[in-house]
């Protein structure tokens, strides 16, 4: 059977995307392959069509090795609702569970198990596939999350190195490795580790085309993020990242007082109400999470529509990794950051006072660089990023789904402000044998008459007033820039001072061209503004039939005690109440129905369409 056939008919898409079906084809001929492919990208469905087309050639079992617990019980329940037979082992089972598993394991009832890589490894385990290996039922291995063999990456699980174990005793039996981070360092680290020297590599472009990045500067956080999430995100689910547990707890709590659904999460909340704010945040929606990074790694749901960064995250890869968790459906979805001159002190300081090395301080240090530089950027965001990632977009890229592509900013020059700015620094510090903050040296600069002022007699310096002629906003901009490149630093007491690198800037060396701040925050671009689906497109009566399916699947996922969208994804609701199909046949047309789920929830679904239409007008009855 072809693949294509597997895909329309157990999981109901149309086409393959990108380079699947060449990844798939390569894998269930028995080839070898590594998968770097961004999130959303659709991993899973190229070793899980494999695993099918293989199973069904009498070649056995597909082992899916996955480090995250959560993740391998979406996934099969995702499978069942296909008609997939897939089952998982992990700690979460009990023991009557597992050795039922176990059993039918055995006896190759299974075309997917899922398990934790210390499961895999456990004498009694390999036990098993060594049977199931000499009878030829091992059809293929695939490990997902593969950069957690990496000890560079940031998920590194020590048992993932021992994984090379499988190629050692089953030599035969063909391997996949996925993951989506994309630095040649976990790169290499992997194939090297998992031995896959002759598997053939596949390298997705890293773009997330359906996701508009916006960073704007900080002035009321909380007011900003609010005005975003009226805009454009009212009822959707998205994840509000925080940088401190306290700060998380804060703004969970505003956003509850302004009316929104919004729960904490971080690592200080007992495991228990961790767990309970993932399952709602999972099954509800609507549900805003405010997280530190703690949360995200394994976070399958397929229908947030935005991630906002309150405060900047340490790196590109970090930036990156967390709004990747947006939009996975395909569907469009917002990346939205705000960050300020804090954000940058705190990340220096952070960096200057961690004991790991110098050599690894300069290695941080240019990497928060690389991130201010994107968020300082005129350019277009996607391609700064794709650029970041090895990738070379086209110099004049304008992707037209970022903020800097849909409002151009205008551009200053700011040589001569930091040299003023600098000296100022400098002529604080020799005057009065200390130094000052930032709030200060600006105040000086624009001439104001502060008490701080009259009582150091600053406004005898020459520099005094000489930078009236700029807003406040520009003169923090030029701060922040000077900070991230490392011309100015600030002290443990928070006061400014000179560095090594101040003294080109100084000399007016090195040309300084900034964004011109914005006085108030822009209207909110296009795509904050396109409500979540392809719902918003609907029609009056397409919007009824829309929410009755919605009602009818919610109902449906709580009697299954399933996540809403393993039973159908939004798009597909989408779709159906666009077509309001009246057959079978026409139903199973759209995208994300398969035969299964045709059979398991096409009446109920036709009945539901049916039943949303408008009322016939009453026919005149003959008298
Ligand atoms: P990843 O693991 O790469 O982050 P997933 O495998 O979870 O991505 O896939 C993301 C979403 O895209 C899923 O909802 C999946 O069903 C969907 N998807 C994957 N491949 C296709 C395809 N060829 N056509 C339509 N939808 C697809
Ligand atoms: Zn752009």
């Amino acid at each position: 059977m072809p693949l294509s056939a597997i895909l329309r008919d157990v999981f109901g898409y149309t086409s393959f995307r990108g380079a699947q079906q060449e990844i798939m084809e390569h894998v269930t001929q028995g080839g070898d392959a590594l998968v770097l492919m961004p999130t959303g990208g659709g991993k899973s469905l190229c070793y899980q069509i494999p695993a099918i087309a293989r199973a069904r050639a009498g070649l056995g079992v597909t082992l899916v090795v996955s480090p995250l617990i959560a993740l391998m019980h979406d996934q099969v329940s995702a499978l069942h609702e296909v008609g997939v037979e897939a089952a998982y082992l992990n700690s979460s089972l009990g023991m009557d569970d597992a050795y039922e598993t176990q059993r039918r394991l055995l006896r190759g009832e299974w075309t997917l198990l899922y398990a934790a890589p210390e499961r895999v490894l456990s004498p009694r385990f390999l036990d098993q596939l060594d049977t199931l290996y000499q009878r030829g039922a091992l059809a293929l291995f695939a490990i997902d999350e593969a950069h957690c063999v990496s000890q560079w990456g940031h998920d590194f699980r020590p048992e993932y190195r021992e994984l090379s174990i499988l190629y050692e005793r089953y030599p035969n039996v063909p391997r996949i490795a996925l993951t989506a981070t994309a630095d040649p360092l976990t790169r290499a680290d992997i194939v090297e580790r998992l031995q896959l020297q002759a598997a053939r590599v596949f390298v997705s472009s890293f773009d997330r085309p359906n996701l508009h990045y916006t960073i704007v500067e900080k002035h009321d956080p909380l007011r900003q993020l609010l005005h975003f999430l009226r805009e454009g995100h009212a009822g959707d689910s998205g994840i509000v990242y925080c940088q401190s547990r306290k700060k998380v707890e804060a703004t969970a709590q505003s956003l509850r007082e302004h009316g929104l659904v919004a729960l904490p999460y971080h690592a200080g909340l007992d495991a228990h109400t961790r767990q309970r704010n993932q399952d709602t945040f999972l099954r509800e929606e609507g549900v805003v999470m405010v997280a530190t990074i703690a949360f995200g790694m394994g976070i399958d749901k397929p229908d947030v529509r935005f991630v906002a960064h309150l405060d900047m995250p340490k790196n590109i890869e970090g930036y990156y990794q967390e709004t990747g968790r947006a939009g996975r459906d395909g569907e469009p979805a917002d990346a939205w950051m705000c960050y300020g001159m804090q954000d940058v002190v705190t990340q220096r300081r952070m960096i200057d006072e961690s004991t790991g090395g110098e050599e690894f301080q300069r290695w941080m240090l240019a990497k928060l660089e690389a991130l201010l530089a994107l968020a300082e950027s005129m350019e277009c965001r996607r391609k700064r990023l794709l650029a970041y990632f090895g990738e070379h977009p086209a110099d004049d890229l304008r992707c037209n789904r970022c903020d800097n592509c849909l409002s151009p900013p205008a551009v200053w020059d700011a040589t001569e402000a930091a040299r003023k700015l600098l000296s100022t620094v400098y002529r604080v510090r020799q005057s009065s044998g200390i130094g000052f903050g930032s709030t200060h040296i600006v105040d000086i600069l624009r001439g104001k008459d502060t008490p701080k002022v009259s009582q150091f007699g600053h406004a005898r310096l020459s520099t005094f007033g000489i930078g009236a002629d700029l807003g406040e906003a520009q003169w923090r901009s030029v701060l922040r820039q000077l900070l991230a490149t490392g011309a100015l630093r600030v002290d443990a007491y928070q006061t400014l001072e000179l560095t090594e690198r101040s003294r080109p800037v100084l000399r007016g060396e090195v040309p300084i061209l900034l964004r011109q701040p914005l006085l108030r925050p822009p209207r909110s671009t296009p795509a904050t503004k396109t409500p979540p689906p392809s719902a918003s497109a609907l029609d009056d009566a397409a919007k009824r039939r829309f929410a009755a399916l919605k009602a009818w699947r919610h109902a449906v996922a709580q009697e299954h005690n399933l996540p809403a969208y393993i039973i159908f994804h939004d798009a597909t609701l989408a779709a159906i109440a666009q077509m309001a199909p009246r057959t079978p046949e026409a139903l199973q047309t759209i995208p994300g129905i398969g035969a299964r789920k045709l059979a398991a929830y096409g009446e109920a679904v036709l009945l539901v369409v049916a039943q949303s239409q408008p009322q016939p007008p009453p026919h005149p009855q003959p008298q």
